[in-house]
């Protein structure tokens, strides 16, 4: 064994433990934050150009990502690739697939140890870079960016576990052993609302595990996954294991997961889009000689449910930050609370009260806490979503556009249908339908009235509701006394039931098993 690959080992047999968040109120944490947004500051504006097998390739046509909170403010320049480019990646990942495939596992874990260090050095370079893009406040990109850094110290640790001998029967007069080893050539497709965190996870999930990788970015904020790019160029990451494609999905989106040398797509985004995946992906184009595996994390309507035994005070603290933590933009944010009769009056002014204290404004400064919306589509559909909500329920708080950036109000709309369409359809925004309950029961069913099972919450102090939840709350994670955000890796793997997606786990100890196939080997003695 090499040192650096005994290096790896002994790191991967160290425990998996979450990054600490950073503490803004200390002085210090705020300075440094502060000359990190001074620094992305004066590289705004900047052309990026396409890297395809390392080569930097400009863009004859780009486009603009900007600042949410100053549409006027260029983040950066982008190439929109062409079909051709397109191509070219996927043939660039396919041909260093035959190298890529045959590093062993620990020194591919090792690349991931390294760029979570490095990840850790730039930490708040890449917080700025979130803020600036995508609006996030202080708070949500530093939880953004250590969640990144998480995935690469979990992923590394499961390769190495999924690298060693694997249990498995015993039977006499063979050795038999199962062994998993990669798929091929990924089509890695990220949203834009954890721009750092889910980009990166998909991305090093798929390497680690040996696969290559056309990394499409969202468009709304490729800055953040070209600094991505720039640690694994900086770790050494072999050439063309990484391959970082920007272009609008609808223009290079079904030559790349339709490609017949692309082995798997990993995608996070909307319900609309992944269905589009899923069934563009079971094609089986003339040259490919595979099923195309897809794992697909889609939308949420997740709930908060409060029943009339539970610390009201709580709930609301848990309903305001659920639904209104980086302006509702979570997979799972909570869209709806249902509120049991007796106690609905109560939390309601609660929740009214809190979430008027919610400051929003200018995320550059650190007391900020609500940011705008990511860009003039979300603005507008959010903003009709608010038109359709004020018929369909009581407007009690919010409901407006505010300055010239895409800020939206936080929005409460009381007494809603739990069949309205503000009750069943994914915003992505800062507006919460509340709804009233008769009971428990009631609660319960209209929870898991949508076609959607991504995350659900109850506040309640009876444990046999508790254990009846368990049960029939139909969602991937469920939390009781506690917001419905904020899901931890390895503590909480993430994914979701129905049409929010394939359950894959993210950040749980099934996941890298969905970027490989298992060979069983058996041998006569
Ligand atoms: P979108 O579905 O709009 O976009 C996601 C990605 O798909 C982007 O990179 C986009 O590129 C790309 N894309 C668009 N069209 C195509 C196509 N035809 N073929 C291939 N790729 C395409 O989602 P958002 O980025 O707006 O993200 C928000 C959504 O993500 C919400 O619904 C949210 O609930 C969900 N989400 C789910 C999570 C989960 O774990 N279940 C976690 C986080 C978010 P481009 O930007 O160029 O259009």
């Amino acid at each position: 064994m090499t040192t650096v690959s005994a290096n790896v080992m002994s790191r991967a047999k160290t425990p998996f433990i979450n990054e600490a968040l950073i503490n803004f109120s200390q002085e210090e944490q705020q300075r440094a934050q502060a000359e990190a947004l001074a620094q992305v500051k004066s590289e705004l504006g900047q052309t990026y150009p396409l890297v395809i097998g390392g080569q930097e390739i400009n863009g004859e046509k780009t486009f603009a990502s900007v600042n949410p909170s100053q549409p006027d403010q260029v983040i950066g320049y982008f190439a929109a690739a062409t079909i051709e480019q397109t191509n070219a990646a996927i043939q660039t990942a396919a041909a260093t697939f035959e190298t890529w495939k045959r590093v062993p596992a620990s020194e591919r874990a090792g690349y991931l140890f390294a760029a979570a260090d490095l990840m850790r050095q730039r930490r708040f370079i890449i917080n700025a870079w979130m803020i600036y893009e995508v609006g996030k406040s202080w708070v949500e990109a530093d939880a953004d960016t250590a969640e990144a850094i998480d995935f690469l110290e979990f992923y590394a640790r499961e390769m190495i576990r999924i690298s060693e001998p694997q249990p498995i029967t015993r039977t006499e007069g063979e050795d038999n052993q199962l062994v998993y080893i990669p798929l091929g050539v990924a089509a890695v497709i990220p949203p834009w609302n954890f721009p750092c965190a889910i980009m990166a996870g998909m991305a090093s999930a798929a390497f680690v595990a040996g696969n290559t990788v056309v990394l499409k970015p969202a468009s709304t904020a490729p800055a953040i996954a070209y600094q991505f790019m720039r640690i694994l160029e900086d770790i050494g990451l072999p050439k063309g294991v990484v391959n970082f494609l920007t272009g609008s999905g609808a223009v290079i989106g079904d030559v790349l997961v339709g490609s017949p040398k692309i082995r798997f797509i990993a995608f996070t985004g909307s319900r609309e889009v992944g269905l589009h995946i899923f069934e563009h992906a079971s094609q089986t184009p003339k040259g490919q000689i595979w099923l195309k595996r897809t794992i697909l994390e889609m939308g949420g309507k997740d709930a908060i449910v409060v029943d009339e035994t539970a610390d009201l005070e709580a709930a609301a603290t848990g309903i305001v930050a659920s639904a209104f933590g980086f302006q509702g933009q979570k997979c799972s944010a909570c869209s709806r609370a249902i509120i049991v009769e007796q106690v609905y009056d109560k939390v309601l002014q609660k929740v009214n009260e809190k979430a008027k204290k919610l400051v929003m404004g200018d995320v550059t400064q650190a007391s900020t806490a609500i940011g705008p919306v990511v860009d003039e589509n979300a603005l507008k559909k959010i903003l009709e979503y608010i038109e359709i909500g004020k018929a369909e329920g009581r407007l009690l708080l919010g409901g407006k556009r505010q300055g010239s950036g895409y800020f939206i109000e936080p929005t409460v709309i009381a007494d809603v249908a739990p069949d309205a369409r503000i009750a069943q359809e994914e915003i992505f925004g800062p507006v919460l339908a509340v709804i009233k309950a008769k009971d428990f029961d009631d609660a319960l069913t209209i929870a898991n009235n949508t076609e959607y099972g991504l995350t659900g919450s109850l506040y309640t102090q009876d444990s046999q509701r508790i254990e009846r939840a368990k049960e029939e709350f139909h969602v991937g994670n469920l939390y009781f006394n506690r917001k419905s955000t904020g899901a931890l890796v390895g503590v909480h793997p993430f994914g979701g039931f129905n049409m929010s997606g394939t359950d894959s786990k993210a950040g749980g100890r099934d996941y890298l098993l969905l970027f490989t196939q298992a060979k069983a080997i058996s041998t006569k003695k």
